[in-house]
């Protein structure tokens, strides 16, 4: 193990080796340590268009077109007998028409191991427990396998422990998230009658009409990821083992049952709660926060991974600007940065659960426009500020649905 390196990277996921691609590339000497072993499950299944761009510039986008993911070329929301078709050949953001389906065990040791394969040290089933700093360093404790600690000296570190969030909870930046506590109930099934051609491979989410949304995630293997979102309450409906609650949830809305008739479920459902998060700031003097160990919103949009590495590409570079002793304006260049995406998807998140997407999305009528407008947004083109959907979303979202709304002449 190096115990003196220039950036200490914590955490293996999509925004750890994302940000450890780049900084190699600028020739720095790197250690990124990742508690798990991998291939290890974790939730976050469907990329957006956009993280296909972040893929390409760290140069890990040939190993993930090599692995024969699904392509996912749109999103199909389904309420009742009506249905929503995007699809990501018709947009407003010059951009990729297509993205992955990825089993994050899989996705996530592919972007792993190629970035081990250019140079870079992982130290797996490594977890970081404690860190100090001083005027120009950060001392890391790194437990090692056996339950030893040693300590690793770092002149910067980036934070990309996700779900592990570990500088928010050592340095106590964590803010509770604004968004109501909700829950996912998930399993891998097969047995799902898919759409033919270019359908196949797109994301369902399904309104189910006690008030929950599932989704559905086809792969390549034949396997499909099924999961529901509600608030807890919802959850209290469907009583019984995890297998007889998500069963019961999915045979009861119309689309999900007739898609899933014949579905096994391939592993006891998992549940998770109260995942929306925040953080009081994303950087310090010698660290940043990057992927979901800063914010993270809500599921429904799958903007998760691609906000992930959209942060871990922007940090990156700035860690690279102030190793070579530049002026950084992390401030201004990271944290605004991120968050103009962030709440640009938090305004469709509020949408989506406020009606105001429904409404629009379920519209007899729609502008063709708009419509390519929106599913920019939904393809993850998120900092494309000619967009209107994406620099005023909070006021055009309510407007277009008032208008929808209104009776035709
Ligand atoms: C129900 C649900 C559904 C979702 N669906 C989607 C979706 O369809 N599409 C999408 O894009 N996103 C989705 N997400 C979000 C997605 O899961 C995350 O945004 C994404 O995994 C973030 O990537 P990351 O690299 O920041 O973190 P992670 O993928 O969590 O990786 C962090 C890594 O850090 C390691 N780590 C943790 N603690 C330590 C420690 N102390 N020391 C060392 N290493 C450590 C972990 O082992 C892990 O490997 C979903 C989230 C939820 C809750």
């Amino acid at each position: 193990m190096q115990t003196k390196v220039d950036v200490l990277i914590i955490g293996a996921g999509p925004a750890g080796s994302t940000a450890a691609a780049l900084l190699h590339q600028e020739g720095f000497r790197l250690l990124v340590v990742e508690k798990q072993h991998f291939p290890r499950f974790v939730i976050g299944e469907s990329l957006l268009p956009h993280s296909m761009d972040l893929l390409k510039e760290a140069g890990l986008l040939p190993n993930i077109e090599q692995q024969n993911f699904m392509q996912k070329g749109g999103a199909v929301f389904l309420r009742g007998t009506e249905t929503c078709n995007f699809d990501f050949s018709s947009q407003f953001t010059a951009g990729w028409s297509y993205t992955y389906q990825v089993p994050r065990a899989e996705f996530d040791k592919t972007l792993a191991d190629g970035v081990a394969a250019k140079g870079v040290e992982i130290l797996y089933g490594h977890g970081v427990t404690a860190i100090s700093f001083d005027a120009t360093n950060a001392t890391v404790t790194v437990q090692q396998p056996d339950g030893k600690l040693q300590t690793v000296t770092a002149r910067f570190v980036l934070d990309c422990s996700g779900y592990g969030r570990v500088l928010p909870r050592l340095l106590a930046l964590e803010e509770p998230s604004h968004l109501p506590v909700r829950e996912a109930l998930f399993t891998h099934i097969t047995g799902d009658r898919r759409p033919a051609g270019r359908e196949e491979g797109k994301i369902w989410i399904c309104m189910h009409p006690g008030g929950a949304w599932i989704w559905i995630i086809p792969f390549s293997d034949g396997r499909t990821s099924v999961g529901a979102v509600a608030e807890p309450s919802f959850f209290a409906d469907y009583p019984g083992t995890p297998e007889e609650s998500l069963r019961a949830i999915l045979t009861s809305d119309p689309n999900a049952s007739k898609r899933l008739a014949e579905m096994k479920f391939l592993f006891s459902p998992q549940r998770i709660s109260g995942y929306s998060c925040a953080v009081k700031k994303l950087f310090g003097p010698q660290f940043a926060l990057v992927g979901n160990a800063t914010e993270f919103l809500d599921p429904v949009f799958s903007s998760g991974v691609t906000l992930a590495l959209a942060s871990a590409n922007r940090a990156a570079k700035l860690t690279a600007r102030h190793l070579r002793g530049e002026a950084v304006d992390w401030q201004k260049d990271y944290a605004e940065f991120l968050m103009q995406g962030v709440d640009a998807f938090r305004a469709y998140v509020t949408g989506w659960y406020d009606n105001t997407l429904p409404q629009i999305f379920f519209a007899a009528q729609k502008s063709p426009d708009i419509t390519r407008q929106i599913c920019s947004v939904l393809a993850g083109y998120v900092w494309d500020t000619s967009n209107p959907y994406v620099s005023q979303a909070g006021r055009a979202l309510p407007l277009l649905a008032k208008v929808v709304r209104a009776p035709s002449p």
